[in-house]
């Protein structure tokens, strides 16, 4: 897998990502990252990549022109045709593990990071074939929300958690929150570590985290719960 950042801070895109799971990911050959400073393609000696909105308002918006030579560029680094660009913006689709999943199948991901105000409309409308938004809050720049989706895509390429098991009882893979979990010692601040979980017997085990991920589900995502119910049809 191949990602393709189209940004004006790509150190920050770079120092987050090369560091723990996703940086070994990388070091591994599971996953690259290249990314593309918008700022190299501005229009004039000045170094602008953003201009005034028409019709007035606050705040400046990235131009056209800067962006469209990035991605052509980064287009031709991912070396896909068909390569899905993602703009990360609020105004985008809610971002999911569902969607993680779907994009860890791609050979490559161009994404691209706005500023200031955003990015001036027609280049988008000419070049993203997905607006994904990783909550409803703005922030001051996709770079953010760029590694967020990075980060959970990463992790579920065969290999980059060194376990490839692990993603599968996870939260949210079933509609379901992850059951509460323990390591040594034993007993903490005169909490017990839940005797099942010592018993050695697998089956219980299992009905056990099935029956706290459920909990946990109903009482803080009431309705995620009710999707899984509904999925399963008992309701
Ligand atoms: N004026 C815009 C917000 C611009 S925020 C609006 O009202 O929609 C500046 C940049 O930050 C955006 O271009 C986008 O790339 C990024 N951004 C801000 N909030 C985001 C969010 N919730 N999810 C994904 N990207 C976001």
């Amino acid at each position: 897998m191949r990602f393709e950042v189209l940004t004006l801070f790509p150190g920050m895109i770079e120092t987050a990502f090369m560091n723990g799971v996703t940086g070994r990911a990388a070091s591994n050959g599971i996953v690259s990252l290249d990314t593309v400073n918008i700022r190299d393609y501005c229009v004039n000696n000045y170094g602008s990549v953003d201009d005034y909105t028409y019709g007035g308002g606050a705040g400046m918006l990235m131009m056209c022109e800067p962006v469209y030579n990035a991605y052509l560029e980064a287009k031709k680094k991912a070396g896909d045709e068909a390569c899905r660009v993602v703009y990360m913006t609020p105004q985008g689709e809610p971002y999911t593990q569902e969607k993680a999943a779907e994009f860890s199948k791609e050979e490559a991901l161009i994404i691209l990071c706005g500023h200031y105000e955003g990015i001036d409309e027609r280049v988008l409308e000419e070049i993203v074939t997905d607006n994904i938004s990783i909550g409803d809050y703005v922030l001051t720049g996709g770079e953010l929300a760029a590694l967020v989706v990075m980060d959970s895509v990463t992790r579920l390429l065969p290999g980059a958690l060194g376990n490839d098991s692990s993603p599968d009882n996870e939260s949210f893979s079933e509609e379901l929150l992850e059951y509460p979990q323990y390591t040594r010692p034993g007993v903490w601040h005169e909490k017990e570590v839940p005797e099942i979980l010592l018993s050695g017997d697998h089956k219980k085990v299992d009905q056990y985290r099935m029956r706290e991920a459920r909990r946990r589900t109903k009482e803080r995502r009431p309705e995620l719960y009710e999707k899984y119910l509904k999925k399963r049809g008992i309701f």
